[in-house]
């Protein structure tokens, strides 16, 4: 005998749970969340500690703080796992360019927070385990082996559970099972670069800046976070990712230095790296019959404006809304789920060609390329309309 619900989530990452905790806010449909793992605290109810911080930060705009706010998640996350930030600096090493603009060339207060990915996974889990949702059933360590998908609805099969719903949702991440399930066509395109993340302190303060510079080898991010501590995002180029990672840590401290100009000083404490390899992935399409893809199991981007989890946000924001909008037969419908894709791919596909293009720009450096590049950036610089565009866009509002 199976269980029967009307919507079956698969992945209990940041975008699968906001959107199952999303669903359970707004609607009455009742929700099962999937995880192949076992959730990240096995006592949710333990207080968060700032040494269980990881190396990972996402930079979360206004409206991926506005649905964790709404959820009841982003009040779970003070200091140091949420921090707000008020500007970005840009420059290039190629170049004399120079960008810095702020939350106030907008009228904002801040441009968005700098959140721990791992704290705020777990303050959903724990909201999805224990927060009382009565129409959230959660299956952790429930690795799922069989999808079936027809029009009257999604069944997904796994040891100790058979699960029925009107509408499967993968929100399993990049190398998505679901979508392989459903023969979905994604196109992978691996950038050669791997992204260093580290926790490091320096003995500047950040001035709760994000720091990004453009380097031939990729850009190199400081992401700010408490006190005088950051979090680095170093995108290389595979080969020297490779040297990078091999050197020492006081090694690897005196290049990232260098790679800052030391506009954050010298790098006193340095963490644990980790590398990432960085891929631009785009599901060509983001629906099968009673089946709907969401977050980076639809869409990958490179991190250089901390984008992809913001997108996979807005992912869930519009398709909860658009589920409690329909009479919920409706949900897997194929005209339903395609009018999904129409609102979000223009934009995911946008963003990635973005990305795409600025990683490239940055990295073609004829003379006169550079110096026009630099020109560009000093003017933008010093147009306020166009800082205020800027600040909005960092703050997910455009
Ligand atoms: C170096 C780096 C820096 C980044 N910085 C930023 C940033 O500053 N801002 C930003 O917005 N984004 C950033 N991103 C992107 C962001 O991390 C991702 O877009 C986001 O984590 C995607 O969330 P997700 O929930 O879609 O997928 P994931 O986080 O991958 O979660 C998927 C979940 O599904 C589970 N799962 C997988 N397979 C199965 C299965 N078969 N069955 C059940 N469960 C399964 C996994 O265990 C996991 O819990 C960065 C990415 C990288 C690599």
């Amino acid at each position: 005998m199976s269980d029967r619900y009307d919507i079956i989530v698969v992945g209990a990452g940041l975008i699968g749970t906001t959107l199952a905790l999303h669903l359970a806010k707004n609607t009455s449909l009742s929700v099962a969340l999937v995880e192949r793992n076992a959730p990240i605290v096995a006592d949710p109810n333990l207080p968060l500690d700032v040494r269980q911080t990881n190396q990972r930060v996402v930079a979360l705009g206004h409206l991926a703080v506005e649905m964790l706010t709404d959820i009841d998640v982003f009040q779970r996350l003070a200091e140091p796992h949420a921090h707000p930030y008020q500007s970005m600096a840009v420059w290039d090493e190629n170049s004399k360019g120079d960008l810095h603009f702020s939350a106030s060339d907008a009228g904002a207060s801040e441009l968005g927070y700098m959140v721990d990915a791992q704290a705020c996974t777990r303050a959903l889990q724990a909201n999805a385990l224990t927060g009382g949702h009565k129409n959230v059933t959660c299956f952790f360590s429930a690795a799922p082996r069989e999808l079936t998908l027809t029009r009257g609805g999604a069944r997904l099969q796994g040891d100790g559970f058979d699960l029925r719903a009107r509408l499967a949702i993968g929100a399993d991440g990049g190398r998505s099972w679901v979508r392989h399930q459903a023969k979905l066509f994604a196109n992978r395109r691996s950038y050669g670069q791997q992204g260093i993340v580290a926790k490091i302190k320096t003995s500047n303060s950040h001035q709760n800046c994000a720091w990004q510079r453009f380097l031939s080898t990729g850009p190199v991010a400081a992401l700010p976070v408490y006190d005088n501590y950051s979090s680095i995002v170093w995108s290389a180029d595979n080969a020297f990712s490779k040297e990078l990672m091999g050197m020492s840590d006081s090694n690897f401290s005196v290049a990232l230095g260098n790679a800052f100009e030391q506009r954050l000083g010298t790098v006193i404490e340095l963490d644990k790296r980790q590398a990432f390899p960085l891929v631009s992935l785009q599901a060509s399409t983001y629906y099968s019959t009673s089946l709907a893809l969401v977050g980076d199991a639809a869409h990958s981007i490179h991190p250089l404006a901390g984008q992809g989890a913001n997108l996979g946000f807005k992912d869930a924001l519009c398709l909860s809304q658009m589920i409690a909008q329909v009479p919920k037969d409706d949900i897997g419908e194929l005209a339903f789920l395609h009018a999904y894709q129409q609102k979000r791919k223009p934009d995911n596909q946008q963003t990635d060609w973005m990305m795409t293009a600025l990683n490239a720009g940055y990295k073609v450096n004829p003379p006169l390329w550079s110096a026009a590049r630099g020109m560009g950036m000093n003017w933008v610089n010093s147009q306020r309309n166009i800082k205020a565009l800027l600040a909005k866009q960092a703050m997910g509002l455009t």
